[in-house]
């Protein structure tokens, strides 16, 4: 478009200005030439009516005037003009162009009268003899200051005309000539100077357009030139400066999506101008489909919305923590907005980073129970302690007896503190390597570490007359920490035992199932019903508190078991009914273990 515009602006202005001169200087030439064209066929007239004067003079000056007529026809043919030769009265004497009415008195005609009153006429007139258009120059031939008549030379203006023709026609075809070499020339010149615009343009439209990797090629050493070097280096800057944007851009929005945290960011209207993968799956929201929209249409998290428009409203941070329901159940969400400004001041929008704080707060109730928890446990045997060394020093030492019962009290309380630590420090020690990366393990057989927990557990089996049968094949091998799983089964063969009646049966079993080592502690007992068997590997979770204490328990051997089965790599699982008893199983990675068919060992 500005190829054409611009093109036909020029040339037509070129043109119109070459067209203009040529036809003002053709019509100023023409009228100069074609003056000096009539005053030359004056001269020239004049110059044979002189002529004819001087031959007329001497024939009026004597009155011989029988030869006049024959000189004047020579003259005119010699001459090529009609020439005329008057009286002074007017009447014709002689005339080349043949014999004039004598009664015809021509002192009327303008050249005559001319002539008459300043020696010289000149006149364009129509001529009555010939019929014509005549150009006339009439001379006075006066002799010694007397009038003696007139001497006249014409031409018909034809003659004239037809070579004004003639020059026009050749001034016309040199003007034609040189407006079309002037029109030809002047298309090369625009084209010249057009032609480097023309791609100066095109590539900027194809930059606007958002293409950058075009450059106008420009040889040209004048301004256009200078302009479309310029150009290219402007775009050429362009082009680095798109590039670096974009990597930055691109850096800064994988940098968002990588983190974990929710970043929501929108502009002063409450219109979401970017948000993260993690802000998306906290709010449920696809983050291409939320893009331009106010955040209160999209999203029905009250507290984020609240949030925004409090930051927005005040122009200072705003800080919340709400419970709002997630993908996983209830979460926990750390609110932070803050907001942004355009650089002059003013608040542009505001940005907001959620936190998904559930596990955090998870771990610090946890941790409060913890505490809470073991300084329950805690609390019952330092008091009892507390209690029997105030009463044995107030009274009791005298009564021997006496104080050897309430030292012996002491003493059980005492052992039950040393238990309850020892369990807490097995766990803080198990939980500080919660990976199976840092606990040694060597293959064992898993029948010698079955055995030897079966052992430990032999005192109370006997005393209860509890029978311990064990499966397993003695050439089954695993990757075991065998003290740690040993400490495991001996917590689960005493909570069965525990569970169970006098001189019933508990089974341990082991065996390779599905690439794992499953170890199965089986009892008949009590069993625990559905709604405590989430809870039970938790640390002081006690079905029956009461039972529990009067077993020794500390209501954290399950979680060891726990601790014990994840630092295997491994995890436990537990099913049980009411009356009916339980199993507990640990599934614990075989590894490279061979694999063995089962075998029974009864103990
Ligand atoms: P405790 O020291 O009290 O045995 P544990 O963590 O070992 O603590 O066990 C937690 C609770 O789980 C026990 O108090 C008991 O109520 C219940 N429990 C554990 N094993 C069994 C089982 N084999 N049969 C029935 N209840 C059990």
């Amino acid at each position: 478009m500005l190829r054409a515009r611009l093109f036909w602006k020029l040339y037509a202005g070129c043109a119109a200005l070459l067209l203009l001169t040529l036809a003002g200087a053709s019509w100023l030439v023409g009228q100069r030439l074609e003056r000096q064209l009539i005053a030359e066929v004056e001269q020239q007239l004049h110059a044979h009516a002189a002529a004819l004067r001087e031959v007329a003079r001497e024939a009026l000056r004597t009155a011989e005037v029988a030869t006049l007529g024959q000189q004047v026809r020579g003259l005119s043919v010699a001459l090529g003009v009609r020439l005329t030769v008057l009286r002074d009265d007017g009447s014709v004497l002689a005339d080349s162009a043949g014999r004039p009415a004598p009664a015809e008195l021509h002192l009327e005609r303008p050249e005559i009268e001319q002539a008459r009153r300043h020696g010289l006429g000149k006149a364009v007139r129509h001529s009555h003899l010939l019929g014509l258009r005549m150009r006339y120059v009439a001379l006075a031939i006066v002799d010694d200051g007397r009038l003696l008549g007139y001497a006249r030379a014409a031409l018909p203006e034809t003659q004239v005309t037809a070579k004004q023709a003639a020059f026009r026609r050749r001034l016309a075809g040199a003007a034609a000539l040189a407006g079309l070499g002037g029109l030809a020339l002047a298309l090369l010149l625009v084209r010249r100077l057009t032609r480097p615009l023309t791609a100066l343009a095109s590539t900027a439209e194809a930059m606007a357009a958002g293409t950058y990797d075009r450059a106008v090629r420009v040889r040209a050493q004048d301004e256009v030139g200078t302009l479309g070097r310029a150009f290219n280096r402007m775009a050429q800057d362009l082009r680095e400066r798109l590039t670096t944007l974009t990597r930055e851009h691109t850096q800064l929005l994988a940098i968002l999506d990588s983190m974990v945290e929710g970043v929501i960011a929108v502009d002063a209207e409450e219109r979401i101008v970017h948000l993260n993968d993690a802000a998306g799956v906290i709010l449920r929201l696809s983050p291409a489909e939320a893009l331009g929209k106010p955040v209160w249409e999209v999203t029905r998290v009250r507290p984020v919305v609240e949030a925004i428009t409090a930051t927005l409203r005040h122009g200072g941070k705003t800080r919340r923590e709400a419970r709002v329901m997630g993908q996983g159940g209830e979460q926990v969400l750390s609110i932070h907005a803050a907001p942004w400004g355009n650089g002059q001041g003013n608040v542009a929008g505001a940005v907001v980073v959620l936190h998904d704080v559930t596990d955090l707060r998870r771990l610090e109730t946890v941790r409060r129970d913890f505490v809470a928890n073991v300084s329950h446990e805690l609390k019952t045997p330092v008091t009892a302690i507390k209690g029997f060394v105030e009463t044995l020093r107030d009274s009791a030492l005298d009564d021997r007896a006496q104080a050897e019962r309430f030292l012996d009290i002491i003493a059980r309380h005492a052992e039950r503190l040393h238990t309850i630590i020892e369990d807490l420090l097995t766990l803080a020690r198990l939980e500080q390597s919660p990976e199976d990366a840092a606990l040694p393990r060597d293959a064992h057989l898993v029948a010698e570490v079955l055995q030897a927990a079966v052992q430990d557990c032999a005192a109370k089996a006997v005393a209860r007359q509890i029978r311990i049968e064990v499966r397993c094949d003695p050439a089954l091998r695993a990757p075991l920490n065998a003290p740690l799983l040993e400490q495991a089964l001996v917590n689960l063969l005493d909570n069965a035992m525990n569970a169970s009646k006098d001189g019933s049966t508990v089974w341990l079993e082991a065996e390779p199932e599905g690439g794992d080592l499953v170890i199965r502690v089986r009892d008949q007992g009590i069993g625990i019903a559905p709604q405590h068997l989430p809870r039970i590997f938790e640390r002081f979770y006690r079905v029956d508190k009461a039972r529990s204490r009067e077993h020794g328990g500390t209501g954290l051997g399950l979680a060891i078991v726990k601790h014990i089965a994840l630092a295997h790599g491994g995890r436990v699982s537990v099913t049980s009914a009411v009356g009916q008893g339980s199993t507990f199983c640990l599934h614990l990675p075989l590894a490279a273990a061979p694999q063995a068919s089962a075998a029974s060992v009864a103990t």
